[in-house]
């Protein structure tokens, strides 16, 4: 199987390190999915038989944060990156006591999920069948123990673990969750879980801006956000994810958005241009700022005005709404939209120094390909400066749960 070969080897380290220590450990989640699909991970989860108390003093040279009130995780610092460590749980039951009385929300909606388990109770209060499976790279061996998780990932099909009703009532994210696999890997629905996303859609209702917040940067960052957005409308999921963009899809403001999207993300999976969320967030806003602030069909920019700051301030959040995107990001995103008229006019005089360059240079470029095709564009921007990259990368790579979170990427 030799999966051990597509990973980074500093991830195997802190296996090992684990391991050696005594404990159980292993690579879960979403890594391991895509190390089977030969792609290349974006990021690593990994779940052990230590404590967070334990896992910290395994690392006592490295530098680890215990995280999280709803569910205790560690974050270890790894060049610039975070692992993500948990220790293996047990799948919580609903506490209907703690749902107050007169408050609307699923009778088996889950609240509290901290209770330390086993590996195979572990993969068992896991969210689908393909999401439930651990490698352990030191033996370079897999654990399947819901037993369909391998063939599910052969047969490209997307299974709840337990009754898929319940399991999405227990925390709707999951339903989420289920049309972004189908998005994202082209996978479909086993009958009763495609059932069940149909019919448990509302419970999504209840979901915390935090965690809506949480799940829309990360399908800005992922290099199939666009194929998961498309998912998420065929499903009739989007009306409550981004409904501003849910109601002008068919527009071809909503239709140039997304072919700006797939550009960006070709772009980013061939290792062009980097992750950033606030690049993302600019492109979902452009074509709808050409149409409201300058009266322009898509692709043709508004005019440079010093007054349209808040204008443009209000729309990016208006387009993204319900989520609410840090302030930081919003700031970078607005800065990266200000610029594509100096850009587009070849106005570059200074611009090379100016914050917002490297994404501003970046969207230029994804317009250019997508609709301007001028063809020396790209030739007379001058690469940014690096230090300004770093920058603008806004610190580590990685923006988890809601609560605690670090940095986030901007
Ligand atoms: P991605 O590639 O987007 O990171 P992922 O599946 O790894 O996908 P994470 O949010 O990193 O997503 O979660 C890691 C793992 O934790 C999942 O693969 C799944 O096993 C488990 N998990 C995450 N969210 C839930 C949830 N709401 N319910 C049950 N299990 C979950
Ligand atoms: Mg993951």
């Amino acid at each position: 199987m030799e999966l051990k070969k597509l990973m980074d080897p500093a991830i195997c380290g802190i296996v090992e390190q684990l391991q050696q220590a005594g404990y159980e450990a292993y690579i879960v989640g979403g890594a391991v999915r895509d190390l089977l699909l030969d792609r290349s991970p974006k990021d690593y989860d990994l779940s052990t038989s230590a404590t967070p108390e334990e896992i910290r003093k395994v690392f006592r040279d490295r530098r680890t944060l215990i995280i999280g009130k709803r569910f205790q995780l560690v974050h270890l610092f790894l060049h610039g990156d975070i692992i993500e460590i948990s220790t293996f749980r047990k799948r919580p039951q609903p506490q209907q006591e703690l749902h107050k009385p007169g408050r609307e929300v699923p009778e088996n909606l889950i609240v509290r999920d901290n209770e330390f388990g086993t590996a195979q109770e572990d993969a068992w209060r896991r969210d689908f069948t393909v999401n439930a499976l651990f490698y352990d790279p030191v033996a370079d061996k897999i654990l399947d123990y819901t037993g369909m998780g391998l063939k599910d990932i052969e047969n490209g099909c997307i299974r709840s673990i337990g009754d898929p009703a319940l399991r999405f009532e227990e925390d709707p994210v999951r339903i989420l969750r289920a049309i972004k696999l189908a998005g994202q890997y082209g996978f479909t629905f086993e009958p009763e879980t495609g059932n069940a996303v149909r019919s448990c859609m509302d419970f999504i209702d209840v979901v915390s801006v935090s965690r809506l917040t949480l799940e829309l940067e990360k399908i800005l960052k992922n290099p199939y956000g666009h194929r998961i957005l498309k998912a998420f409308r065929e499903y009739g999921f989007l009306k409550k994810f981004l409904p501003y963009v849910d109601a002008r899809w068919e527009t071809p403001q909503g239709k140039y958005m997304l072919a700006l999207l797939e550009e960006r993300n070709r772009r980013m999976r061939s290792g062009l241009y980097r992750d950033s969320i606030s690049l993302a967030m600019s492109i979902c806003t452009l074509p709808f700022a050409e149409e409201v602030i300058g009266g322009n069909p898509p692709g043709g920019l508004w005019d440079q005005q010093a007054e349209i700051h808040d204008r443009m301030w209000d729309l990016l959040h208006a387009v993204l709404a319900p989520a609410a995107l840090t302030r930081r990001a919003c700031s970078a995103a607005v800065r990266t939209l200000l610029i594509q008229d100096r850009i587009k006019k070849g106005q570059l005089k200074k611009l090379s120094s100016h914050p917002g360059y490297p994404h501003g240079r970046e969207l230029a470029i994804i317009q250019n390909n997508v609709n301007w095709h001028i063809e020396t564009l790209e030739e007379s921007l001058v690469e940014p400066d690096p230090d300004l990259v770093k920058r603008s990368s806004g610190g580590r790579r990685r923006s988890r749960k809601p609560k605690n979170r670090p940095a986030q990427n901007t």
